[in-house]
C-alpha cells in the first residue's frame, strides 16, 4: 500500500497528516517569531536536548511528527539574535516574511549553479538591485554566496588573477610575490582570504589607524614604497566601510584614488556598513564605495535576511569571469532547452551546486523597500549614539571609541581598581548579562583594553532596551 502510493520513493505516505503537520510547524514558526521581543535574550540548549542530538544514526525512519517535534522543540534555543536586546558580534536580526520564501525555495529545490530556470532570474534581479543600491554600474557582475567571508574570498581571488593576468589559476603563484593592505582593524576574513589563495596571510600589510581607527593613507603609501622597493609587487588595497571593532568607515574616497594612481585592486569590505549606501543621511560617509573594484557585504546583516546570504559585486565582469569560468564536457551550455541561459554561477565563483539564497533576498526587497532599510540603518546609529550619551553621562563608565556608527564600545569604571580587575570586571558583567537572560553585548579589545561592545543591527531594538541595558550594567557595577 505504502510502496504503491510513494513509489517506493521519499514522498509521504498520507499528504494529509504531512499537510497537518506542516501546518502546526508554520504556526510554531509564526508563534516564534511573534514572541521574539519577549522573554530571555538567549538560553542554552537543556542537557536533555544535546543529548536527544547525540544518538546513533537513525537506521529506521521516525516519520514526519518527530522531525516537527525535534524543529518545534528547538526553537527557543537560538543564540538570541532575533531579540531586541541581542547586541552581540555584528548579527541581523531576520525577519517573519523570510519563512514564506523559504517555504518556496523549499519546494522548487532549485539548483543555481546554472542552466535555464526561474531562479536564476531572480538571482539576477536581486544582483541588479544590488548594483543600483550600492551604486556600481550596470555592466558589473555580481554573485550571491553565504556571507561576506566567502565573497572576500571571490573578489580577491579575481584580484590576484587580474593582477597575475589569470596564469595563475593553472600555473599556481609561483614566484609572484603579491602584496595587499589593509587597516589594522580589518576583519580577518581578509587575512584567510589570502590565505586560501596561496599568498599567505603574511602577505597582507597592517597599516595603522588614526585615532577615529580610519586606516592612515600616509602610513599605507609608506608601506607600499617600501615593499615596491623590495622588488615585491603590491595588487590590492582593501578598505573597510564599517569594521567589526567599531564600525569605522575608511577613507574610501581617497583609498579608491591611491588604488588608481598605482594601478592597484581597491576592494572594499562593507559586510554591514555596505547598508549605509541606502541612507541619505549615511551615504556621504560612504563616498568611494561606489568606485571599487570589488564590494562584498551581507544581506543577513544589516539588512536582516536570514541566515545566510552575502554578495560580491565585482566591477568588471571580464575579471570577475575569468577567475573562475571553467565548463568540462558535461556542463556545456546550449542555446535552446534546459542548458541554455547567458549566465552560469559556476563561472563566477567556486561552487557548482547552489541553493534558492536568492528568494529570500527578493522577497525582503520587495517586502520592505529600500528606503525602509536605509530607515532602519539610521535609526540603529541613532540608538548607538543614543547609549554613547548614556555612557558619557554616567560617572562610573566611559567611552573607549567614538560611536561612529552603529556600535558603542564602553567600558566601566570602580574606584581603586588597577587595569587587570577592570578588565575582569567588564568581562564578567557581559557574561552574567547573556547568563541571566537580559541582553547580549559581547566584549573586544579597543588599544588593548577590554570594552563592553555592543553592536546594534537589530530591527526590533527600541531606546527603551538600551536603557535596560545600561541600567542592568551600572545595577551590576553598584552591586
Ligand atoms: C561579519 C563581518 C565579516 C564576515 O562576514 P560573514 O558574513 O560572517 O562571513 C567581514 N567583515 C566585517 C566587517 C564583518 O562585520
Amino acid at each position: 500500500m505504502a510502496a504503491k502510493e510513494t513509489g517506493g520513493g521519499l514522498d509521504p505516505e498520507d499528504w494529509d497528516s504531512f499537510r497537518a503537520e506542516a501546518h502546526a510547524m508554520l504556526e510554531a514558526a509564526i508563534e516564534q517569531m511573534q514572541g521574539a521581543r519577549d522573554g530571555r535574550v538567549w538560553t542554552p540548549l537543556p542537557e536533555t536536548q544535546k543529548a536527544a542530538l547525540d544518538t546513533p544514526m537513525p537506521r529506521e525512519g521516525q516519520g514526519i511528527a518527530a522531525v516537527r517535534q525535534g524543529c518545534e522543540a528547538l526553537l527557543p534555543y537560538g543564540v538570541g539574535n532575533t531579540h531586541p536586546r541581542f547586541f552581540g558580534w555584528v548579527h541581523g536580526t531576520g525577519t517573519p516574511g523570510n519563512m514564506i520564501a523559504e517555504i518556496a525555495a523549499a519546494a522548487m529545490n532549485a539548483n543555481l549553479g546554472g542552466r535555464d530556470h526561474g531562479a536564476n532570474y531572480v538571482e539576477r534581479q536581486v544582483i541588479a538591485w544590488c548594483r543600483e543600491m550600492m551604486g556600481f554600474p550596470d555592466a558589473a557582475s555580481g554573485l550571491i554566496v553565504s556571507g561576506t567571508s566567502m565573497a572576500t574570498i571571490v573578489a580577491l581571488k579575481a584580484a590576484r588573477d587580474s593582477a597575475l593576468g589569470g596564469a595563475a589559476r593553472t600555473a599556481g603563484i609561483g614566484a609572484a610575490q603579491l602584496v595587499g593592505y589593509c587597516s589594522r582593524e580589518t576583519h580577518a576574513c581578509v587575512a584567510r582570504a589570502f590565505d586560501l589563495l596561496g599568498l599567505g596571510s603574511d602577505a597582507l600589510r597592517l597599516v595603522p589607524v588614526d585615532a577615529a581607527f580610519r586606516m592612515r593613507t600616509d602610513a599605507l603609501c609608506a608601506a607600499m614604497a617600501k615593499d615596491r622597493a623590495a622588488g615585491l609587487q603590491p595588487f590590492v588595497i582593501v578598505g573597510t566601510a564599517g569594521t567589526v571593532n567599531m564600525g569605522a568607515i575608511d577613507p574610501l574616497d581617497r583609498l579608491a584614488e591611491i588604488a588608481g594612481e598605482e594601478s592597484l585592486w581597491f576592494h572594499v569590505d562593507g559586510a554591514f556598513g555596505a547598508m549605509g549606501m541606502t541612507s541619505p543621511r549615511l551615504r556621504p560617509l560612504l563616498r568611494g564605495l561606489e568606485r571599487a573594484d570589488s564590494l562584498a557585504f551581507d544581506f543577513h546583516k544589516w539588512m536582516h535576511v536570514n541566515y545566510d546570504a552575502g554578495c560580491v559585486l565585482i566591477r568588471s565582469e571580464e575579471d570577475h569571469r575569468r577567475a573562475f569560468a571553467a565548463r568540462p564536457d558535461y556542463l556545456e551550455g546550449a542555446t535552446r532547452g534546459i542548458a541554455a541561459g547567458d549566465r552560469w554561477a559556476v563561472d563566477y565563483g567556486p561552487e557548482l551546486s547552489r541553493g534558492f539564497r536568492a528568494l529570500k533576498v527578493w522577497a525582503s526587497f520587495v517586502e520592505h523597500g529600500v528606503d525602509r532599510f536605509g530607515a532602519l540603518v539610521e535609526r540603529n546609529c541613532a540608538q548607538a549614539a543614543y547609549l554613547g550619551r548614556l555612557v558619557e553621562a554616567a560617572p562610573e563608565a566611559e567611552l573607549l571609541a567614538p560611536v561612529a556608527l552603529n556600535i558603542c564600545c564602553f567600558r566601566v569604571l570602580r574606584a581603586g581598581d588597577d587595569e587587570a580587575a577592570l578588565e575582569a570586571l567588564n568581562a564578567e558583567i557581559v557574561l552574567r548579562l547573556q547568563e541571566a537572560g537580559i541582553a547580549a553585548p559581547s566584549t573586544t579589545r579597543i588599544n588593548g583594553q577590554l570594552a563592553i561592545r555592543v553592536n546594534i543591527t537589530n530591527h526590533r531594538t527600541s531606546e527603551r532596551d538600551l536603557d535596560l541595558l545600561f541600567e542592568a550594567i551600572l545595577r551590576e557595577v553598584r552591586a
